[in-house]
């Protein structure tokens, strides 16, 4: 055991953070916000700090050693401006197509523009088509020259600010799964006036992004150095790319929820009522805490989702749309609540949410309205909510045929749950696009509660914790019964949808578990969030269990205690939310990420 114990990414972070130094004002953000103009600064900034070469796997000379320590750089900006971390990015979503199925040349070639600092775009979506790929009709053909490719790919991110676009082509006029083809465009190699840019979209939110499109008429790509993996398996190199990118965007929501905590618990702090602050006011201070425990659970989801890249990539299939759904759905509804209890702060342009005056004051007036609106997006692109439902869906046959046969822990779970241990190099060759042997966090749930039911028995502290597991284990079985309901997609049941919802919510609650079981010895004692005596691990089950059996709470959202812990464990469960909300207090206090982890933002002591 360390008490001087430091998660990695978070260093990396910490590092950013230096760089970056104290956000500037929040009046200069809206202000971009308003005249939907791209952040060229910010961007430019986090390119001078070497952001970009995070997105470049180290085999081709980047700094992409692990997923972790990416996914931490890019919450660490979406904590400061969601406009800023999606513009920059998306070079990453560009990108990692050629990483995943390019060969050595094309990989090294487009590493070399990455690290050169040129943008890369990601051209799948049509105006036509949205989330349905398969019906795509922008053409690749072959010409005595190469492949000609004519047709418009509509609401793609940095079209017409990229400089290389990965586009996905139908190579088979009768389309299918084998009828596509991938294609670098690269707007320095094409033939002059083959690229019309379209117009920019204006957005709800990330108004200042680039959401555009282009139009091709007649480009001719190489049908070698050009085409990203095997001809007609561009949908399958997407589909597993999408693994990588769906497991980031974790990063984009968890920055946002940093951001929106931050604000709220400024406010709560200072706001004055009844002669009370308004934090000491239990309805509030439980509001948060219960915010705070959703977003615990969703950083513990997306860190061991996030290692599963390297430690059991076979599984990510599952694992990256379980987390792409509930993770950013997750915190659209804790963004919604925490702007109830922001009240007329949350809808003020020119107020600062921690200014209970309200004569003024730069610091974070009219942030968070930004932050939801910009939030949003998280939901819907890279595979929107009901997309990664239907592909949790559709996996339920592996995952029902694997349950019967597999039980216990994996090594490749401990690698995911235990921080010290070490991960395995990125294979990216070891995607797969249906997860055949099952997920390991559902068959290693019968063992992780009995260890927690052991350590239970030395620290009697625990009982309710080990209770808790019991309850989320003693769910799964019959979870599983119930996915072996009848569906052909796109025949789905809206029943399948609901089941696919709490596939995930387990899934979260037990990455929660086997990460405290794994790491606590470690965590504990390195930062102000308590790990050793389970209080985090407990609320968030709570929470986990909250979408599963909803009832109102004191601001009318979903309760906790949704997973029959009745009134026993009350008192246990009152203790945890009040320990979350003494940890929130002091890391917004001392200028720490709102996190499981310690870790420094700008400008803290
Ligand atoms: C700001 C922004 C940036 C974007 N960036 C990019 C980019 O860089 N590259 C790119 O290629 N694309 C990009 N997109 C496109 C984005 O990925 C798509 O918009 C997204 O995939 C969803 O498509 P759609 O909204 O057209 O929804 P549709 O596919 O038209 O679906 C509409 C609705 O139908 C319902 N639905 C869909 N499927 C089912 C089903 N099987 N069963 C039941 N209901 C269903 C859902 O409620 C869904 O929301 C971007 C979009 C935006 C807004």
């Amino acid at each position: 055991m360390s008490a001087v114990f430091r998660h990695p990414p978070m260093l990396a972070l910490e590092a950013l953070e230096d760089h970056l130094g104290r956000p500037g004002a929040a009046a200069e953000r809206a202000r971009l916000d308003d005249d939907e103009t791209f952040p060229a600064g910010a961007v430019d900034d986090l390119t001078s700090f070497g952001l970009h070469l995070h997105y470049i796997p180290a085999e081709y000379g980047g700094r992409l050693h692990d997923y972790e320590s990416a996914a931490a750089l890019i919450r660490a900006v979406a904590g400061r401006d969601l406009t800023v971390a999606i513009a920059h990015g998306k070079t990453f979503l560009g990108a990692v197509c050629v990483w995943v199925a390019g060969d050595d040349r094309q990989a090294g070639r487009i590493a070399g523009d990455v690290a050169d600092g040129r943008a890369v775009a990601w051209g799948l979506t049509e105006r036509a088509h949205g989330s349905d790929l398969v019906g795509g009709e922008l053409v690749g053909s072959p010409v005595p020259d190469g492949i000609r490719l004519d047709g418009e790919k509509w609401l793609i991110n940095n079209a017409t600010r990229g400089d290389i676009i990965c586009v996905l082509a139908r190579t088979d006029p009768d389309g299918g799964p084998r009828g596509f083809s991938l294609y670098i465009v690269d707007k320095r190699r094409i033939q002059a006036g083959s690229l019309e840019p379209l117009p920019k979209v204006r957005t709800i939110g990330i108004r200042g992004a680039d959401i555009s499109g282009f139009r091709l008429r007649g480009t001719v790509v190489d049908p070698e150095q050009d085409r990203v993996g095997p001809a007609g398996h561009g949908l399958e190199t997407v589909l597993k790319s999408l693994q990588l990118t769906r497991t980031l965007c974790a990063g984009l929501s968890l920055g946002a929820a940093d951001h929106a905590l931050r604000r709220a618990v400024g406010f709560a702090e200072v706001r004055v009522l009844h002669g009370r602050l308004l934090i000491d006011l239990p309805a509030a201070g439980r509001t948060l805490a219960e915010c705070y425990a959703d977003h615990l659970l969703a950083e513990a989801f997306a860190t061991v989702v996030t290692r599963s890249i390297q430690a059991l990539p076979g599984e990510m299939s599952v694992l990256s749309a379980a987390v792409k759904y509930l993770v950013p759905v997750q915190t659209e509804d804790m963004l919604a609540r925490l702007r109830r209890l922001l009240g007329a702060r949350a809808w003020l342009r020119d107020v600062a949410a921690d200014d209970p005056t309200g004569d003024g004051g730069d610091t974070g007036a009219g942030e968070f309205q930004k932050i939801e609106r910009d939030h949003r997006i998280v939901a819907l692109f890279d595979g929107n909510t009901v997309v990664n439902l239907n592909s949790l869906v559709s996996q339920f046959p592996a995952l029902v045929r694997a349950h019967r046969r597999v039980a216990g822990t994996t090594e490749g779970l401990q690698a995911a749950g235990d921080l010290v241990r070490p991960l395995p190099p990125v294979d990216l060759g070891r995607l797969r696009l249906v997860a055949v042997a099952g997920v390991s966090l559902l068959h290693g749930l019968d063992e992780a509660a009995d260890r927690v039911a052991v350590l239970a028995d030395a620290e009697p502290d625990l009982d309710a914790v080990a209770r808790a597991v019991r309850r989320l284990a003693d769910r799964a079985g019959p979870l599983v019964e119930q996915m072996r309901l009848p569906v052909s997609p796109p025949e789905i049941p809206a029943e399948a949808f609901v089941l696919a919802d709490r596939l995930a919510r387990t899934l979260a609650g037990a990455a929660a578990t086997v990460l405290w079981l794994d790491s606590r010895e470690n965590v504990c004692g390195a930062g102000v969030l308590p790990w050793r005596d389970g209080s985090w691990l407990l609320a968030a089950l709570d929470r986990a269990a909250a979408g599963v059996d909803d009832g109102p709470s004191a601001d009318g959202a979903t309760t906790g205690s949704g997973d029959g812990s009745g009134e026993a464990d009350e008192p246990a469960l009152d203790r945890a939310y009040a320990t979350l909300l003494a940890a929130l207090r002091e890391q917004v206090r001392t200028g720490r990420l709102t996190s499981l982890f310690p870790a420094r933002l700008a400008g803290a002591a």
